[in-house]
């Protein structure tokens, strides 16, 4: 179960402290998209979005997009931001992380993983011993199908921790 606990949580990106990150040895951050960084139907970053990540850049921070969404929708978000990307990348799998630790050049003690769901991305960078950071889901209405029955296993989950 413990796998499924993030390392750090926060409301939105905006709110993860990029200081507290650095201390931690972190340099780079794989980040999950639909909801994580736009809602799910929100094909393109808006204006803070875009200041948020050129500041995380300029931070020092390399950052990676990594979605189990299709090559269109994360290609259509991604290219305009000049943000690598994997799409397709079939999270809670070990291949799309390792191979976004690739891209940066980085061991998974200087990797954090930032998503919304804990059954793809918390699960998926625990196992990999990376550092965790769970956000808020932007736009849960939007979602598909078995993203809803993830939420529904993670409430059980979140549940029989707090017990
Ligand atoms: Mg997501």
């Amino acid at each position: 179960m413990n796998k499924l606990v993030p390392r750090m949580q926060a409301k939105t990106v905006y709110d993860i402290d990029l200081n507290a990150l650095r201390k931690a040895g972190i340099r780079g951050v794989i980040t999950d998209l639909d909801n994580t960084l736009v809602g799910a139907k929100e094909p393109v970053a808006t204006p803070e979005l875009i200041k948020w990540l050129s500041g995380v850049r300029e931070a020092g921070f390399q950052v990676v997009i990594v979605s189990n969404n299709s090559k269109e929708r994360v290609s259509k978000f991604a290219e305009p931001l000049t943000i690598p990307f994997i799409y397709s990348a079939r999270k809670p799998m070990n291949i799309a992380f390792r191979k976004a630790m690739g891209m940066m050049g980085l061991a998974p003690n200087q990797t954090a993983v930032v998503g919304d769901q804990m059954l793809t991305d918390v699960l998926g960078g625990n196992r990999m011993g990376l550092f965790t950071i769970m956000v808020q889901p932007i736009a849960l209405k939007d979602e598909g199908f078995f993203t809803k029955i993830n939420r529904t296993i993670e409430k059980a989950a979140l549940t029989f921790m707090k017990k």
